[in-house]
């Protein structure tokens, strides 16, 4: 099938409004697969890497034929890591956003009774790591009976993390009349055999990249010894003066004396890894999107399926030891098309890992040298111009989405027997305000937030200064949007 537009796929207005506005212009190879059949309603297994738009690719689908009426979930997408569930979970609210879709996020290190809360809500689609998944199951706070459709992403990397056999028991947990879709990057024998076991006839599609990441991406390497690396990364940091770059390392130890250097020589710098507290790696990798740093230091956690725009610059501090890894840390530089720039310090004992890395990619990494003290002693104004100057704050994907769109917050909530028809019918008795124009709410224990469209918020907001709510005056304010998304 070769379509070349998304118009063609016959979406609803809502979701080609989503679409429009995140400027996704053509359907990629794996979204012209993956869109219709699962518009089909048919089982899908997809062979395709990260960076390929398969987010969209099923998120479309689902936004579309999730009916907004059904208050339990319907679809249940399981990913392996925390930073992946929450990154999926964004993507599905900017694509359901017009569609008024609710999305939850559940995984480990995160207060469960403020998921179990959140799950207690309106809910259309649930994304989660297999662990808090089945707790949520097993406690009860997660209802699959409604449960239409079920992705399994990253599945190989599933089966990394020894999460196989929870995927067997969510599986078997979700009713069987149900779509699937599974997406890996590799399709070792244990994932078939899951695909046989649990899918009907799926139709199965390789996307092969044109212009793989390892073609893309100027790669180097440099010999050094381990002590010396740390004095290789500034000499390197200065000749290149990335506008935004990753430093990847392979334990926490490495990844804390390097970003120690790099704050002591007043980098802009943050770092994340395993042993950091989630809602620290969570905060981290905001910020890191949003540019308000250049320098992120980190351990694999951060390599894998993580979405952030213009990375420039790739620093293997220390050679991974599995050449799988390689290709996932380079592949945060040179994204959707762009090149980009990959360097790899080898100690003498890592040379084994990179001959292993040469086989698996296919060709040998350049062989490059220390910078020279006269190319260091050229580009240091410039990089002394930069390393003081504020990188320039990248706009968040959803930024487009929320034109138009304002939140406002609500002192009043379950507690006080707030329900979504009294906010409803305060809001349309405002001249000029339709159901329409009435975005997602939700309502908590004491607060209530309500998202007003169309232009129309800062107009209702100024008449519920003086307009009850369910009889009784309310304190209205308005919440920042973009600072809103990010946490
Ligand atoms: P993923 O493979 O899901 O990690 O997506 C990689 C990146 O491509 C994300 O930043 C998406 O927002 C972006 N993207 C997805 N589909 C398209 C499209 N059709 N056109 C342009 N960008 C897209």
């Amino acid at each position: 099938m070769n379509m070349r537009l998304f118009s063609e796929f016959k979406l609803s207005d809502p979701v080609q409004k989503a679409i429009e506005l995140l400027e996704f212009k053509t359907p990629t190879k794996v979204q012209q697969e993956v869109i219709p059949t699962v518009l089909n309603e048919k089982d899908i297994v997809v062979k395709s890497q990260t960076g390929s738009g398969k987010t969209a690719a099923f998120g479309i689908p689902l936004c579309e034929l999730i009916e907004w009426e059904e208050n339990k979930p319907q679809a249940l997408v399981l990913a392996p890591t925390r930073e992946l569930a929450i990154q999926v979970k964004e993507d599905l609210f900017h694509l359901g956003r017009f569609k008024r879709l609710k999305v939850a996020a559940v995984y480990g290190k995160s207060p469960f009774h403020m998921q179990e809360r959140q799950l207690k809500q309106k809910t259309h689609m649930v994304v989660g790591t297999p662990g808090r998944v089945i707790d949520h199951i097993e406690q009860g706070t997660l209802d699959l009976s409604q449960v239409k459709y079920l992705v399994i992403d990253e599945a190989d990397e599933m089966l990394n993390m020894g999460f196989i056999d929870q995927l067997d028991t969510i599986i078997s947990s979700v009713p069987e009349g149900r779509v699937t879709m599974l997406f890996s990057a590799t399709m070792p024998t244990r994932i078939e055999s899951l695909c046989e076991a649990y899918m009907k006839d799926p139709m199965i599609v390789k996307i092969e990249e044109e212009n793989s990441a390892t073609d893309r991406i100027e790669q180097v390497r440099i010999q050094a010894s381990q002590k010396g690396k740390l004095q290789l990364l500034k000499e390197i940091t200065v000749v290149e003066n990335p506008d935004s770059c990753i430093i990847f390392c392979n334990t926490q130890v490495q990844v804390d004396e390097v970003e120690e250097m790099l704050s002591d020589l007043h980098y802009g710098c943050d770092k994340i890894h395993g042993g950091m507290e989630q809602r620290d790696r969570l905060r981290v990798m905001n910020d890191f999107k949003s540019g308000f740093y250049r320098y992120l230091i980190a351990t694999d956690v951060a390599a894998r399926g993580i979405d952030v725009d213009n990375i420039s610059l790739v620093v293997n501090f220390d050679v991974p030891q599995d050449p799988e890894r390689y290709v996932h840390r380079i592949g945060r530089t040179g994204r959707k098309g762009k090149s980009g720039k990959a360097i790899t310090f080898v100690a003498h004992y890592e040379e084994r890992y990179i001959h292993a890395i040469h086989d698996y990619i296919g060709k040998e990494i350049e062989e490059g040298s220390r910078p020279s003290f006269e190319a260091i002693e050229q580009a240091k104004a410039a990089f002394e111009e930069k390393i003081f100057e504020i990188p320039e704050a990248k706009e968040s994907k959803g930024a487009q989405l929320n034109e138009g769109i304002v939140k406002l917050h609500i002192n009043a909530g379950k507690k006080t027997k707030m329900r979504a028809v009294d906010i409803v019918g305060t809001l349309c008795n405002i001249e000029g305000m339709t159901a329409d124009d009435i975005g997602i709410i939700n309502i908590m224990d004491i607060s209530t937030f309500v998202e007003i469209l169309h232009d129309k918020g800062d107009m209702v907001y100024q008449v519920l200064q003086k307009k009850p709510i369910k009889g009784r005056m309310r304190r209205v304010s308005k919440v920042d949007l973009e600072r809103d998304q990010r946490f």
